[in-house]
């Protein structure tokens, strides 16, 4: 049972890593994978491979190399260039009957997984899963029937049950797991997205409403205007004012675009004062209709690290919350403070208030006391994005009286931040 010894080794260890390595791109910002990373990991993990592999004599090498150039091949498209890697590394090891069936296995291989990749994204996710495992197979049977040939010292039964079993279940593993990682992260993006369209909508509703009024304003002003000769002075002092309510919708307008714009995931450094005064712009409206008053305390300064639109959308999202939470209206407290080393965002409402019990389920998805009107997704996109900008979040509350949620974010250093 050497080689299968061998066998089982290689596979914890290709698991082991990819485990690590998976757990890496979860904790990425991003969730974006260069061609570049991952074929460096995989090439990683074919090294580890050959490391581990079983020699019996100085021509065998007995691994799981196929493993990483499958998966590589097969979900991401650089099969081609893993193949030759692998037949570059053998080489090294030594050019011999060993190298010359490496080459003869993954010459084809390189071809067929080019030829594959495209057709591979077109099945389902379950259906890759067992694509993946037909094809180690398949390989799997070439290299094990070139064993006929060499007849190297080994036990066949060995050799056939280490090559024919491992690989294929080891295959369906990484695959599985690869499927899982992808559909949990689509599902993320998924859920942001709908919980912005939701925003986006309700803001519309709102917004549509703001502007209407500075539009009545300008076609009465209008009316006037075409109804009787005006001396000329007044004339230019309606104009001036239909000017100016002309401009603050087109500022509403503006606004709104800047939200309902799709994010880019661009980290920049964000004025906390400013980004927050465009937030409250955009929510104006919505303040308004519920008679809620938004009284704001900003720090002279103040900056972060963060993707703009996540930022607006993290505080569209609990400023809401906030507004909803006073029907009968209220006041909308937003405080920034500044230090060193942190900068810290107080958003306070005078609304229902929440129980010990509901702070607690805060965060999870469609968790919502808003009935039809409510997703339960915003505050879960709230944590996700505080954690993506390594923030935290506190929250207090008493029934009746009103909420606190209390955000800080690491400082970015800016030395020249205007005092605006
Ligand atoms: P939704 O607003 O769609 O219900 P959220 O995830 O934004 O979903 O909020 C979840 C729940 O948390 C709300 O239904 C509400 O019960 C509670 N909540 C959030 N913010 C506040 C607040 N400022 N005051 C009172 N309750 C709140
Ligand atoms: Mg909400």
């Amino acid at each position: 049972m050497e080689i299968t010894k061998h066998i089982l080794v290689n596979l914890s260890l290709l698991i082991i890593l990819s485990f690590i390595g998976l757990i890496w791109f979860e904790r990425k910002r991003n969730l974006t994978l260069s061609k570049w990373e991952a074929y460096i990991g995989l090439v990683i993990l074919i090294l580890v491979c050959f490391i581990f592999s079983y020699r019996p004599t100085p021509t065998h090498y007995f691994d799981l190399r196929l493993i990483p150039v499958l998966i590589g091949g097969l979900y991401l498209g650089i099969g081609p260039i893993l193949c030759l890697t692998v037949i570059a590394i053998r080489g090294i090891y030594g050019i011999n009957f060993g190298f010359y069936a490496t080459i003869a296995l993954y010459l084809p291989s390189a071809i067929i997984l080019w030829r594959l990749y495209p057709w591979f994204w077109k099945q389902h996710s379950m259906k890759r899963v067992w694509v993946s495992v037909l094809v180690t197979f398949v390989l799997s049977l070439l290299t094990a029937s070139s064993l006929l040939v060499s007849k190297p010292p080994i036990n066949f039964y060995d050799a056939w049950f280490a090559y024919l079993v491992i690989p294929a279940i080891g295959l369906g593993i990484m695959s599985y797991l690869t499927e899982f990682f992808r559909n949990n992260i689509l599902m993320r993006q998924t859920i942001v997205k709908s919980e912005k369209l939701h925003a986006v909508e309700q803001l519309g509703a709102a917004i549509s409403h703001e502007i209407r009024n500075p539009l009545t304003a300008a076609m009465g002003f209008v009316q006037l205007l075409m109804a009787n000769s005006l001396p000329r002075h007044k004339q230019k002092e309606y104009l001036l004012i239909i000017k100016e309510e002309l401009r603050s919708a087109e500022r509403v307008i503006q606004d709104y675009l800047t939200f309902s714009k799709p994010a880019l995931d661009t980290v920049e450094t964000l004025q906390i004062k400013r980004e927050l005064q465009q937030v409250i712009s955009i929510l104006r409206p919505t303040a308004n209709q519920h008679s809620v008053e938004v009284i704001t305390s900003f720090a002279l300064i103040g900056s972060i690290q963060g993707d703009r639109q996540k930022f607006h959308q993290c505080f569209i999202n609990v400023m809401k919350n906030a507004i909803e939470a006073m029907p009968g209206g209220g006041q909308l407290y937003i405080e920034t403070r500044y230090d060193r080393q942190n900068v810290s965002i107080i958003i306070r409402d005078t609304g229902i208030g929440m129980t010990k019990a509901q702070i607690d389920r805060l965060g999870e998805p469609y968790y919502s006391t808003k009935g039809s009107k409510g997703t339960g997704l915003g505050m879960m996109v709230v944590y996700g994005i505080v954690k993506a900008m390594k923030g935290t979040l506190r929250v207090t509350s008493t029934v009746g009286e009103g909420t606190e949620f209390i955000f800080q974010f690491p400082s970015a250093l800016t030395l020249s931040e205007p005092h605006d």
